[in-house]
């Protein structure tokens, strides 16, 4: 059986709800919210339903169910426990060509309530024919997550310039790729980004354009977490579904690259052989402005967050010295996700008031870090890049006076399969990493928390304190 979908426009028209429990009171919140005039029949009414009648929210008809209660009604909604009420409410509507919604009993409808992903005024709808509900609800979670909430603005706004498009764009094709364009290019991305005023300026500058559409690229610079795809934010899922060109680092995991738009160009500008960090980056910036200058949206995909040690900042600086505009997705960072994965919490009302983010990536940001701060006890240090210099730390914080029994976990590959974690004290960190050659990317945590990942320790194999578990992928 097919059903012909239809959207009801409810303003001040009187409904009926049969029915006086919580899926009555839903049902009627529901209905009310597209601006029906509802009544609610019942011997008695819950609570809830009570306080919507004192609120003025619904009007109440008390008693038994009655067919001349069906009189004013557009459309009926039998919510009731009783099976065999319900059906008398269907017969009814049905004697009087009214259409009538039975709450889960499909053969009793004349109309099904289908599942609704609601970005006003645009609605999505979707329904199995009650063949599959469960379908239903798993297609509207995927809808959901997938269209970005900006998305109703974006209607209002082109229901809003309706007129002045169609003028503008007489020829159906023409007015077609306009419409592509509002909605895939900087207008959309400006509205996401919560700048309506702009956005509303930026689709009348298109409208007098006399080339039709602009081509003005973008760069969205998005976390990509540490490996695990599912720790991607939504926002870095629809950039990476939007992207025309994709820039990233070899630090991404490819869990994330498969997530992204298939027909994207996708670049790696990771670090050459022979080239310097200064080097790489200038030809980072340099494709940055220029495939965003072709009319590209350009996703810049950094691992973890573009904003820790991620050179994130210098690549904005460097798009807005050449007027190329921008946003940031923030990502989950190595230290957040590793001590998640590893069972250590960065701080702890008994072991550790503050964290720190480090890096121990060379000589120079060995030496202008604080040592004597940074060796005080009860207090967390994630430091990042630091495999190569693991016995210089160790020698250094010892040096100025922390504990040599604190405990450590080096994460490795945190949140991926392969990830493995190796616990111990201070004093032995130089030997242990070397003794279980631990390679890059690597995360060392310390701090007393970190006696807790042996306890805490959930992704992967079992920890036993002073060993290192691996996960058994
Ligand atoms: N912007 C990134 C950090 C880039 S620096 C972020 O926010 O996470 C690169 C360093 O990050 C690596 O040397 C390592 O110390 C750490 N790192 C990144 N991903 C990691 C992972 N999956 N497991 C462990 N460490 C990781």
């Amino acid at each position: 059986m097919h059903l012909y979908p239809l959207f009801a426009d409810l303003k001040q028209r009187p409904v009926l709800v049969v029915g006086g429990g919580v899926v009555a009171q839903r049902k009627a919140a529901a209905l009310r919210r597209a601006g029906a005039r509802v009544t609610v029949g019942a011997p008695r009414l819950e609570a809830g339903l009570r306080d919507d009648l004192v609120l003025g929210l619904v009007s109440y008809r008390e008693g038994r169910f009655d067919p001349s209660w069906l009189d004013q009604a557009w459309l009926v909604v039998a919510a009731t426990d009783d099976r065999d009420l319900n059906a008398t409410v269907a017969a009814a509507a049905d004697a009087r060509r009214i259409l009538v919604n039975v709450v889960d009993d499909p053969a009793l409808c004349s109309f099904q309530v289908p599942a609704v992903v609601d970005r006003s005024p645009l609605i999505v709808a979707i329904s199995s024919g009650g063949a599959a509900p469960v379908l239903a609800r798993r297609v509207r979670e995927r809808l959901e997550s997938l269209l970005g909430h900006s998305l109703g603005r974006l209607a209002d706004l082109a229901r809003r310039h309706r007129g002045r498009i169609r003028a503008r764009h007489p020829g159906l094709a023409p007015r077609r790729r306009f419409y592509d364009w509002l909605h895939d290019g900087p207008v959309a991305a400006l509205l996401r980004d919560g700048r309506e005023q702009d956005a509303d300026r930026a689709l009348r500058d298109a409208l007098d354009q006399p080339a039709g559409i602009p081509r003005e690229g973008r760069v969205t610079l998005v976390g990509a977490g540490p490996g695990d795809p599912g720790l991607l934010t939504l926002n870095a899922l629809r950039a990476l579904q939007d992207a025309d060109v994709i820039l990233y680092d070899r630090l991404v995991g490819e869990g994330v690259l498969d997530l992204a738009r298939r027909d994207a160009e996708r670049i790696e500008v990771g670090k050459r052989q022979g080239e310097d960090q200064q080097a790489t980056q200038a030809r980072i910036h340099d494709l940055l402005v220029t495939k965003a200058r072709a009319g590209h949206h350009v996703v810049r995909l950094k691992g973890g967050d573009p904003f820790v040690f991620g050179r994130g900042g210098e690549e904005l600086e460097h798009l807005r010295a050449h007027r190329v505009s921008y946003a940031v997705v923030p990502g989950i960072t190595a230290a957040n996700a590793c001590a998640a994965y590893a069972g250590v919490p960065l701080t702890h009302r008994e072991h550790a008031q503050s964290v720190s983010l480090l890096t121990a990536h060379c000589k120079d940001s060995l030496d202008t870090l604080d040592w004597p701060a940074l060796a005080r006890e009860r207090q967390t240090l994630a430091i990042y890049m630091g495999v190569a210099r693991l016995p210089m730390l160790a020698e250094k914080l010892i040096a100025h006076g922390r504990d040599p029994s604190t405990p450590f976990a080096i994460i490795e590959n945190g949140s991926r399969p392969e990830q493995r974690v190796i616990c111990g004290r201070l004093a032995d960190l130089a030997q242990q990493a070397g003794q279980h050659q631990v390679r890059a990317p690597a995360l060392l945590i310390l701090g007393e928390v970190a006696a807790l990942a042996p306890k805490l320790g959930w992704f992967g194999a079992q920890c036993t304190p002073g060993a290192i578990w691996q996960h058994a992928a």
